[in-house]
């Protein structure tokens, strides 16, 4: 079985670079294991992207470019591409059968990073959480902890303080990285506690999470501060399993790829945040997404 395009991932990269190769009269499939929208439809508001003057929800943009992507014939599939590799041409593997591509987009994001202490694991699903949409609800009137200093860590400690009634942000810094809008809405909102120059020892609880057991970088003091649920956002990792060595990637593991998002195996494109790149944005996705289909486009013409 031959797809002219195989698109591993349906984010907002994925869903646009199935829109661009099907609107381009390619037969385009987007494999995808979890929900359409990728990790930016667990974010209640987007703020940023352009169209959106009042925000919009992460998950129903997520379905409105699936909905885009189908309207001129794109096909989504509910499976996980195992491998991804070049044999004569673009291969991936998909519930043990190998399908042949004439070109295939990686665009399969990152997952969070674990920050590996005592009692997160243990207690993850029980108080710990690295999705703040999906389960900050259940913290209404209570007091939670965020870990981090990025965009991520701001942007859903804000979030939180729609249900919590206190929001403990812990950061190993004096100063965040996250974008100064973000910065100021953290300043601005009363509702979250800063605690800088932190590092977070250990999370303990009983059955339950009960709070997190944190040193001060300055003083070496440690304090156990209370909190019913913790949730990390100290960083990405990239979904790369599916590729080999013979991909090049930067030294976090991302793919490195031309400014036509050509990786370095031929007929095999990458977009989106799985990309080695500096700004990771709905927006910036989006437009590797059209950036990889238009050069699967260019590959197939020539070598199709
Ligand atoms: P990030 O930008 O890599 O930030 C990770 C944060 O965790 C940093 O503040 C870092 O501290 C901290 N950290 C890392 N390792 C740690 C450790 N061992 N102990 C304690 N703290 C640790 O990750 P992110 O915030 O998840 O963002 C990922 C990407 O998505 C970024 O490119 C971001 O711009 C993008 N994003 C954008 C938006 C938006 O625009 N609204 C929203 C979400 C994500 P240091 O600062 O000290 O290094």
């Amino acid at each position: 079985m031959e797809q002219e395009v195989i698109v591993v991932g349906g984010g907002p990269a994925g869903l646009t670079a199935a829109l661009y190769a099907s609107r381009s009269g390619l037969s385009a499939t987007v494999y995808e294991k979890g929900y359409v929208g990728g990790l930016a439809a667990t974010t209640d508001i987007i703020d940023n992207y352009p169209g959106f003057a009042e925000g919009v929800n992460g998950m129903e943009l997520g379905e409105k470019m699936k909905q885009h992507a189908e309207r001129f014939g794109a096909k989504i599939v509910a499976s996980e591409v195992e491998r991804v590799w070049r044999d004569g041409g673009p291969k991936v593997l998909v519930k043990g059968e190998t399908i042949a591509a004439g070109a295939v987009i990686v665009a399969t994001g990152w997952s969070p990073m674990r920050l590996g202490v005592p009692g997160e694991e243990e207690f993850t699903g029980k108080g710990v959480s690295y999705c703040a949409t999906c389960d900050g609800p259940l913290y209404r009137g209570r007091t939670v902890a965020v870990i981090g200093g990025g965009d991520s860590a701001l942007q859903e400690a804000i979030f939180l303080t729609k249900f919590a009634e206190r929001v403990k942000l812990v950061h190993r810094r004096d100063e965040f990285r996250a974008a100064p809008f973000l910065r100021q809405a953290v300043r601005d909102n009363d509702r979250i506690e800063l605690h800088l120059s932190k590092t977070v020892v250990a999370v303990k609880g009983g059955d339950m999470v009960e709070g997190l057991e944190l040193e001060s970088k300055k003083t070496g003091a440690r304090e156990f501060v209370e909190a019913e649920g913790v949730f990390f956002y100290v960083g990405i990792i990239p979904n790369t399993g599916m590729l080999g060595p013979e991909f090049d990637k930067d030294e976090k593991g991302f793919i490195v790829t031309d400014d036509a998002c050509r990786t370095s195996v031929e007929g095999v494109f990458a977009a989106g945040d799985v990309r080695s790149k500096t700004l990771r944005q709905v927006v910036t996705a989006a437009g590797d997404g059209a950036c990889a289909a238009m050069s699967a486009y260019e590959y197939l013409e020539t070598h199709g």
